[in-house]
Parts: C-alpha cells; sequence; structure tokens
C-alpha cells in the first residue's frame, strides 16, 4: 500500500482550477516539446491540411545568398527505456565557456553502441540456428539486424531545421480543416506562432523544391519560403481509413498559396511578432534544439549508455559462464551476473578497432583532447581470476592518440550499413524514404523521432 498523503486544504480559487485542469486530462502522456509555453512547438496533425505563414526573417551569406533563418543543426535520437528524445550533437562546436572542446560525448559512445548491435546480432542469428559471419546469409537475417538497430541507445547524429511558422486557423469543411481563414466577427484571422522542426531533407526536397512552383513575389521567384504563405497538407488517402502521425509526416505535401493583399498587413504583423523567434531562441527553449555543456552531454551520453554498458557486460560475462558452471544465470540482470561473480564495476577503456570505417572523418579531432572523458564501459575487476584462460582481452588499457572516437565498430559487414553512410557532411541526412522498406523506423508514433 502506498503511504497515505496528508489531508489537503484549499481555497475556492484553487479548488476551482484543479477541478478544472483535472477534468480536462486524458491520461495520456504528451510529450514535452518546449521549456517556454510562451513558444511551443508545432506537432504534426493526422490526415489534415494547415495554412500557415513563414515569418519574413532571413539571413544573407557572405556570398549575397539570402535564405530563411533558422537553427539549422545535427541531433542524436536517443532512447531510454521508452523516452524518445533528440539531443544536439557538440561535435565541431568549440565553447570553452560551456567546457565544449569540439567533442561530442554522444558521438563518443557510437563504438559501443555498434558493438552492442553487432552482439544483439549476432545472438539473434546464432539463436536460429544461423551463423552470424557466414556471409551468404545477411539477407535471411537482415531484419534480426534491423531489429538489433532499433534498440540503439543513441543513433547517428542526423541534420534537422527549427524556425517559427505562423499557424492560421482556418474554416472547416465537411468535417476537414481547409486552407480558406477563419474570418472572426470583427474581421480579424487567428495565428499561432510555433517553431517548425523536420529534417534538413525534407527543407530541401519538400519546402525548397516546391518553391520553384510558388507564386511570383514583386522580386520575382522566391529563393526562400521568408514571407510567404504555406499550405502544408498532410492528408493521404488510407486503405483501411486509418490515419496515423508517422504516415501523415511522411506523406507531407508543401505547396505555397497567394494571399490576396488584403493579407500583407496580417504578414507584416506576424514578422514582428516574431522578431524574438531567433536561433538562438531555439536553442534555448526547444527540447530537441538546447545546447548542453560538455557536463551535461557527459552526463547525459553516460545515462543513456546505462543499458547498454550493462549488456555489453553480460555478453562478455557470457564467455566465461558458458565454460563454467552458469552462476546467476546468463541471462539476468549484468548487475547480478557481476555480484555473482563477486565483482565491481570500475571503467575500463575501449580503443575502437584499427582501419574501422570513419564515420565523421572531417569532425574527428586530431588528437583525443585532454580532458575529455574517454568511452568507458563497466567492466568487472573481480572476473578476470575467474574467467578461464584464454578468455580473449578486449579491452586495451589506452586510447591510441589520434584515433578515431566516434567511429562505428563491429557493424557486421555485408549488411546494409545505413546509418554510417548517412553522416553529416553539411549535406542533406537520412530520410524515412531511405530506410529499409517494411522495417519501422525505430521511433514510434507520438514521439519526437518523427520530424518528417
Ligand atoms: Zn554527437
Amino acid at each position: 500500500m502506498f503511504k497515505r498523503p496528508a489531508p489537503k486544504k484549499f481555497s475556492a480559487d484553487e479548488l476551482q482550477n484543479i477541478t478544472q485542469a483535472s477534468a480536462q486530462q486524458t491520461g495520456s502522456m504528451k510529450v514535452q516539446r518546449s521549456y517556454d509555453p510562451a513558444y511551443p512547438v508545432f506537432e504534426i496533425p493526422v490526415n489534415s491540411k494547415v495554412l500557415a505563414y513563414v515569418p519574413n526573417h532571413t539571413i544573407t551569406s557572405p556570398d549575397g545568398i539570402v535564405s530563411l533563418r533558422m537553427d539549422k543543426f545535427a541531433a542524436h535520437n536517443c532512447q531510454s527505456g521508452r523516452s524518445y528524445q533528440k539531443v544536439r550533437c557538440t561535435q565541431g562546436i568549440v565553447a570553452p565557456t560551456l567546457g565544449l572542446d569540439g567533442s561530442c560525448p554522444l558521438c563518443d559512445a557510437l563504438p559501443d553502441v555498434w558493438d552492442l548491435v553487432h552482439k544483439d546480432y549476432s545472438s539473434l542469428v546464432r539463436s536460429k540456428g544461423g551463423n552470424p559471419d557466414d556471409e551468404a546469409s545477411r539477407e535471411t537475417y537482415k531484419n534480426d539486424y534491423y531489429a538489433a538497430k532499433n534498440n540503439m541507445a543513441i543513433s547517428q547524429p542526423q541534420v534537422y531545421v527549427t524556425f517559427p511558422i505562423v499557424v492560421i486557423d482556418c474554416e472547416v469543411r465537411d468535417g476537414m480543416a481547409t486552407s480558406t481563414p477563419k474570418k472572426n466577427p470583427d474581421g480579424t484571422i487567428t495565428g499561432t506562432v510555433m517553431w517548425y522542426s523536420c529534417m534538413y531533407k525534407t527543407y530541401e526536397e519538400k519546402w525548397l523544391k516546391a518553391l520553384e512552383t510558388a507564386p511570383e513575389t514583386e522580386d520575382g521567384q522566391p529563393l526562400s519560403p521568408a514571407g510567404l504563405w504555406v499550405v502544408l497538407d498532410y492528408t493521404y488517402p488510407s486503405k483501411d481509413g486509418k490515419h496515423n502521425k508517422m504516415d501523415s509526416a511522411r506523406k507531407l505535401n508543401v505547396g505555397y498559396k497567394a494571399m490576396d493583399a488584403g493579407y500583407n498587413a496580417w504578414a507584416q504583423a506576424f514578422d514582428n511578432q516574431t522578431a524574438s523567434w531567433t536561433p538562438e531562441k531555439a536553442m534555448e527553449v526547444v527540447v530537441d534544439n538546447v545546447l548542453r555543456d560538455m557536463s551535461e552531454q557527459q552526463e547525459l551520453a553516460d545515462s543513456l549508455m546505462i543499458g547498454t554498458r550493462d549488456k555489453l557486460a553480460m555478453y562478455n560475462l557470457g564467455v566465461a559462464t558458458q565454460t563454467q558452471a552458469p552462476v546467476g544465470g546468463v541471462l539476468g540482470s549484468a548487475s547480478e551476473s557481476l555480484a555473482a561473480f563477486g565483482a565491481t564495476e570500475v571503467p575500463a577503456q575501449i580503443a575502437p578497432p584499427q582501419g574501422a570505417p570513419q564515420a565523421v572523418p572531417q569532425q574527428i579531432p586530431q588528437t583525443n583532447p585532454a580532458g575529455v572523458p574517454q568511452t568507458a564501459v563497466q567492466m568487472p575487476t573481480g572476473v578476470p581470476q575467474q574467467m578461464p584462460q584464454g578468455v580473449p582481452q578486449q579491452m586495451p588499457q589506452q586510447m591510441p592518440q589520434g584515433a578515431p572516437q566516434a567511429v562505428p565498430q563491429a557493424v557486421p559487414q555485408g549488411i546494409p550499413q545505413q546509418m554510417p553512410q548517412q553522416m553529416p557532411t553539411g549535406a542533406p541526412q537520412g530520410a524515412p524514404q531511405q530506410m529499409p522498406q517494411g522495417v519501422p523506423m525505430g521511433f514510434p508514433n507520438g514521439m519526437t523521432g518523427i520530424s518528417t
């Protein structure tokens, strides 16, 4: 039984507030997207369309190219239990006041993440009587590989963009939203400013591509969405009449809409209203965009990696327990297994294999920066005495200087390596259409992993 909480006394106002708020509770968990309610984040609607205005804030590059002002950044999709979140990558960012030296603890953890993918894959294949090292059977077990990859605690970073849009209240006909603004009795329209986020690839392939067919402005064909009205069409036909957020996101069709001159004053007002919606603000308030300092980033990486490192330790113990009488059950939790060995956990250091594919060649620091904690793996100290002779020493003591840090390790050869091939090189990133068909995206509906 839970302890009975102390009886509470409420004022009449408090009681009314509590009752009203309670009546609106839905019981479903809402993913927090913004740390500041004054700066909400746009949620992808299911099978619906939205009229929005893109505030006219631009930046001009040194060579004179005008583009939409936006927060463009790389982020890791991360999962912890059933929670999913993007974590901004700090690779290449040098900001001494934040302790950032160009490295990223999440990138540094990727070799372990890939190591577990490989071990999970091998284990799945062996459980089905296959040989994970047999090149010829790779196709047979590819779904096992994707299943192993779906459990990655930290993904390779992908590039995203975030900018403000003003979502306009529109008329509804036959239960479906239209792109006709709803006029209030006093003739005004209602617009809500929100952050819009998508993969950079989506921005290029949908938002920028659609500019070719956008209505001409006084200056000719627009070169950026800034100052344009846009219809975000998430509708799509569904055979069984059921629709979901992920498919809605995938089916997004972006089209720019010519509006009467009467709307120019509204556009101007929205431009003024969004002056503070800068990339710096996005970095401050949008959960997915927040830039962490080095200690926050390291702490987060460590906590995200607990499960991965526990499982890796368990696999490593599995080698020993198979040649001895099983102690405490190999398939129990790693900490139980460790306890059974009378072991305590100490961090050891791991070196990525030589000649491993370089996922982020241009971003790898030349030397391992001093003061940056190295990728740690939990290894039991008590184990070696009890391990049979000949168990391979998997953990070299020293990280070689200048060794690539964010290198996928032990990815099965011959298996489609989507992640490494799509590493950011300043180019558009992996999109849903590059994911294997019929394979889950890894981020369920409603989670922040969907931002197509
Ligand atoms: Zn990173």
